[in-house]
């Protein structure tokens, strides 16, 4: 039983470099996503902003052709005052003259403010796209990583799940069997020491009785009543257990 435990442990071994590796190759994918999906907000909120100073050019334009307009009627206006034939006519073209001024000053107001609104929006604009730069630069970085590094990570594994499929030849099918249903249910860890009477699993006490035959080196396997890993005994972590003064369950 004792070789079968090892060679479990070492299954385990692997099965958790198998994990990390995975780990570490979908933490990059996850990144990619992340950024991609950061790279695309920031290009629509780009994209909103420039159709927003479109915008306000296209109005900015409109009102300019205005006052030009007011302009027009105001230089008529007075052409029209040097040829002035009555007081009645003299009055009318004043107050037409009057309106269009009127009128010019209202619109040259709002291109002022609006001016003033397209250099704020030209400045938000730049800005943005300053930041869609740097996201998408982070973005292709990131993508120029995992395409480097992406044969590596395959290997890995590969090799991994080679290594585990020699080890497992020499481990009885049902034991195997187990040890994959248990790792499946307590988190990639389905074998684990006991230290000082405590399943390192879970960090429950164990049994007396357990204990005393994990220490014989038992010939069945032994669970914690807890968690339900299978327990193995670490004569190395005997050790640490006696120096911190627990004492090891008596063998008589
Ligand atoms: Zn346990």
């Amino acid at each position: 039983m004792e070789s079968q435990i090892l060679l479990l442990k070492k299954i385990q071994d692997t099965d958790i470099q198998i994990g990390l590796q995975e780990a570490e190759r979908r933490q990059h994918d996850a990144d990619r996503e992340r950024l991609a999906s950061e790279a695309k907000e920031y290009e629509d909120r780009f994209e909103i902003i420039k159709n927003e100073l479109e915008e306000l050019e296209k109005t900015r334009l409109t009102l300019e052709e205005e006052a030009a307009l007011s302009a027009d009627r105001i230089k008529k206006s007075e052409e029209r005052l040097k040829n002035i034939k009555n007081d009645r006519e003299f009055k009318a073209v004043t107050k037409e003259m009057n309106a269009a001024k009127k009128e010019k000053q209202t619109k040259e107001g709002e291109v002022g403010k609006l001016r003033e609104k397209v250099d704020e929006k030209k400045a938000l604009m730049r800005e943005q796209e300053e930041t869609l730069k740097n996201k998408k630069t982070e973005l292709e970085a990131k993508i120029a990583y995992i395409e480097t590094n992406k044969e590596k990570w395959e290997k890995t594994i590969k090799d991994k799940k080679e290594e585990k499929t020699a080890i497992a030849k020499d481990i009885a099918p049902p034991l195997l069997k187990r040890y994959e249903t248990i790792r499946e249910k307590r988190q990639g860890i389905a074998i684990v020491p006991v230290a000082g009477g405590t399943c390192q699993g879970c960090h429950m006490n164990i049994p007396p009785q357990a204990y005393i035959q994990l220490q014989k080196g038992s010939s069945d396997l032994i669970f914690c009543p807890h968690c339900h890993r299978i327990l193995y005994w670490n004569p190395a972590l005997k050790t640490s257990e006696q120096e911190k003064g627990k004492p090891a369950i008596s063998k008589h």
